[in-house]
């Protein structure tokens, strides 16, 4: 199993930062996690396209999570040849984003239809929507979410998939909560977006201290993988930026009760996620 970061950046726009997007790949299948700025550029990076997707999960309806939908939606549609639906996993209310986001698009869905002999029908999409428990996506992994804590943004997931031994979370935006502690429990590795709290509260903008208290900081992912026993915690979305003199303070950060592996690093860093024998050998 390999997690690839596709977007570490944030809602603030930045040059080398794509917005929230992870790929989970097992074999040939390709689960992507949000679907935030540029995540289409980054996927391309990695010799993938929107066609390829077997699935894209969305945690929560923030924009800055949901972006580029629109791109996703249309590019696999517009690059496909044969029928291809996009399934797209998510919270309660994802259905009538999607009908929303179809409805503007429909003058593009209108003109395409009308120009390519082969499009007669608008980008076939199926919405699941889901808010706890298994998620049967007929695929070689097996797919769980449980809600987390982001409120006021209600729901919000994080999804867990399960491979061959291996496993990874996608905690989303959350702090910690009793959903993400079930998801992590016994999982191989933990993805969590972070914000460093130490340098947030110090900014003095009411914008900026109203992003502290729905969000984790580097020390609470810690804490989550430890109470959960995982042993590799990944961080993205990082805000302020990752910058090169600050990756030990992050990485001392999210270890302060946390003694397994903390992963940082730039958009397309990827992880590869090891089976854990669960004989303990
Ligand atoms: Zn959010
Ligand atoms: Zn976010």
């Amino acid at each position: 199993m390999i997690v690839t970061l596709l977007g570490t950046g944030s809602p603030i726009p930045a040059p080398d930062r794509a917005g929230p997007a992870t790929l989970v790949t097992i074999d040939d299948e390709h689960v992507l996690v949000d679907a935030g700025r540029g995540v289409l550029m980054r996927l391309a990076a990695c010799g993938l396209g929107a066609g390829n997707l077997t699935a894209l999960l969305i945690t929560h309806l923030h924009s800055d999570h949901i972006t580029d939908l629109n791109d996703v939606i249309t590019t696999r549609w517009v690059t496909s040849f044969e029928p291809n639906p996009l399934t797209i996993v998510g919270p309660p209310g994802t259905a009538e984003v999607v009908d929303h986001l179809l409805a503007a698009l429909a003058p593009d869905i209108a003109y395409r239809i009308a120009h390519h002999a082969d499009l007669t029908e608008p980008p076939p999409v199926v919405v699941r929507e889901f808010g706890d428990g298994q998620i049967d996506l007929d695929a070689r992994f097996t797919l769980t979410c449980a809600p987390t804590d982001h409120k006021p943004v209600e729901p919000s997931l994080g999804f867990r998939v399960d491979h061959d031994g291996a496993s990874v979370v996608l905690a989303g935006d959350t702090v910690p909560c009793d959903g993400l502690d079930r998801l992590c429990a016994g999982a191989t590795a933990l993805v969590h977006t972070v914000i460093r709290k130490d340098v947030i509260e110090n900014i003095p903008l009411q914008r900026m201290q109203d992003t502290l208290d729905y969000h984790s900081s580097p020390e609470q992912a810690g804490d989550t993988a430890a109470r959960a026993g995982v042993g590799t915690l990944v961080l993205t979305h990082y805000v302020p930026a990752l910058t090169a003199d600050t990756v030990d303070e992050w990485r001392s950060r999210a270890a302060t009760h946390f003694d397994g592996v903390v992963e940082l690093g730039d958009d397309l860093h990827r992880i590869e996620i090891q089976p854990v024998d669960p004989t303990g050998a």
